[in-house]
């Protein structure tokens, strides 16, 4: 059996969606910290940096709030989507994100990212039909 450093055994590598970023785009803004709840991504030394693949499950919910377009998803061989590890990271919850609407946050609302004229928006599934019917 392969081992790992610490005298574990390896994960086998597969290919699958992960976050890629793009550093020379990204301004350090920190907005896609808190959208992924993996605690996958931390702003390093001013750049977004995904901290581990195996906390990534390439699902995306950072790309809608970067406002810069750094983020995109590859598909490239690495370690699987670690879900143990990724529910043991604490959340980090950032209290300038709620529905540009109706001003609710996470807390008393569910808020799903959109993209409108350039911005990075955030609307709570109460908003948003209006959004969809006019
Ligand atoms: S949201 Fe985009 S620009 Fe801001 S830190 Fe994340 S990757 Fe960088």
């Amino acid at each position: 059996m392969e081992l790992n450093v610490v005298g574990k055994p390896a994960s086998k590598k597969v290919v699958r969606s992960i976050i890629k970023i793009d550093e020379k785009k990204c301004n350090g803004c920190g907005k896609c910290v808190s959208p992924c709840a993996e605690g996958a991504i931390q702003i390093v030394n001013g750049k977004a940096k995904v901290m581990s693949d195996d906390l990534c499950d390439g699902m995306g919910f950072c790309i809608g709030v970067c406002p810069t377009g750094a983020l995109t998803v590859e598909t490239r061989e690495t370690v699987p989507f670690n879900e143990e590890k990724a529910r043991m990271q604490p959340k980090i919850i950032d209290s300038s994100i709620v529905c540009y609407k109706c001003g609710k946050s996470e807390y008393n609302a569910y808020l799903l990212p959109m993209r409108h004229n350039g911005e990075s928006l955030w609307v709570c599934t109460r908003c948003l039909p209006a959004l969809i019917h006019g």
